[in-house]
């Protein structure tokens, strides 16, 4: 049996854990969520990191920094998780979902500019797969009508975008705010987990106090302020230093996962160029200004009923493919709240994805079966 997923260990998460046990703060904000963060700042060139509990927390501490108010129009793809759109709505947002590009499920950039109103107060692009959105067109737009940008980059850790100037920048660095999911199923894991990126500095100080239950309790640790006390809104979003300890393992070895998760995805990516375009079959797109950080391997399939064949037939082989996003606009609690638009190339690749088995311990030589066998379930539905 070949899972979809597996949480593996790389190195010292078990002695980290014990470390964070023997030095007597298990709380949140210790010496392992501090080494995190440095992390993050440093190699991203992001103002301020706060880790959180997940990255739909990150994204909820986003709402409320931006200051979204009952009726405030946020734009985001429809084809993206849940959380991406949940977390404005608990604040009051009307979500006004944007369709899909032609060439890759990510959002379709050129269109945004005409679904702005006097509303708007944010876009959330969803860098898909870890590619990233073409950040030029979204941030011009963006600051040309006066829009938060906040980047979705839940699967884009380590992955960056080249500007029109030439600069690499890393996901995460260049929308206002940003945030990450440490998710048993993203590269960098601590079985749930999250980071909220502030790149905007009007933002940092707000966001301490949001991040611990709406006070100043970070400032008063600092010793910057002898009292703390209520002075915001805010909730528990920060993790205990167990999460915290176990995630400062992986991102020290983050070399490592992503070598071998490179190595993954090009061998998929080799079996299957040129063999899967004669039954109809697209493979990834990667845009030339966007860097691929092995997150996601995913093809899309000719149609939903070769896709639903494609997935029963590998199940009961024993691989687990898995399809992806529904589009958010048709689902169950926004189908009614949707302005009627229709939104074409984000039902198809609800209907159309497939993602391939993908983990840090999946060897080349499963790749090489698990290939093997789609190709073979392909010809097999073709007869
Ligand atoms: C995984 C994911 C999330 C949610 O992350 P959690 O850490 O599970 O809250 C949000 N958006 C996208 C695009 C994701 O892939």
């Amino acid at each position: 049996m070949i899972p979809f997923n597996k949480p593996f260990i790389i190195g010292k998460e078990l002695a980290y854990i014990q470390d964070a046990v023997a030095s007597g703060k298990l709380s949140g904000n210790g010496k392992y969520t501090q080494l995190a963060q440095a992390f993050f700042e440093e190699k991203y060139h992001i103002k301020k990191a706060l880790l959180t509990s997940s990255c739909t927390d990150a994204l909820e501490m986003a709402a409320i920094l931006i200051g979204i108010e009952h009726g405030d129009e946020v734009i985001m793809p429809s084809y993206t998780f849940v959380s991406t759109a949940n977390a404005f709505v608990l604040r009051g947002a009307k979500i006004v979902f944007a369709d899909s590009r032609s060439d890759h499920p990510g959002v379709n950039e050129g269109r945004l500019k005409s679904l702005i109103t006097e509303r708007t107060k944010a876009i959330v692009p969803v860098h898909y797969a870890g590619v990233s959105c073409d950040m030029d067109m979204i941030m011009d737009v963006a600051s040309a009508h006066n829009l938060f940008v906040i980047e979705d980059a839940a699967q884009a850790i380590e992955s960056s975008y080249t500007s029109r100037n030439g600069k690499k920048l890393p996901l995460g660095s260049i929308g206002h705010l940003a945030t990450f999911s440490f998710h048993e199923t993203k590269n960098i894991s601590s079985g749930e987990g999250g980071l909220l990126a502030i790149n905007d500095e009007q933002f940092i100080n707000r966001a301490e106090i949001i991040w611990e239950k709406g006070t100043n309790r970070a400032s008063f640790f600092r010793g910057e302020i002898n009292k703390y006390g209520w002075v915001d809104i805010g909730s528990s979003f920060l993790p205990s230093e167990i999460t915290a300890a176990f995630l400062w393992a992986q991102l020290e070895h983050m070399q490592e996962i992503q070598h071998k998760r490179i190595q993954i995805w090009e061998r998929y990516n080799t079996n299957f160029s040129s063999k899967l375009e004669s039954f109809g079959i697209r493979t990834p797109t990667i845009p030339s200004y966007a860097d691929n950080n092995a997150h996601m391997y995913y093809i899309i399939a000719n149609d939903e009923s070769q896709r639903d064949y494609v997935l029963k037939r590998m199940k009961e082989i024993g691989i687990l493919a898995v399809f992806h996003y529904l589009g958010l606009h048709t689902s169950d609690f926004f189908v009614n709240y949707h302005d009627g638009r229709t939104l074409p190339w984000a039902d198809l690749y609800s209907e159309t994805v497939i993602r391939m088995p993908f983990y840090f311990e999946l060897t080349i030589e499963q790749v090489d079966l698990i290939c093997q066998a789609l190709l073979d379930i392909l010809i097999e539905y073709q007869n």
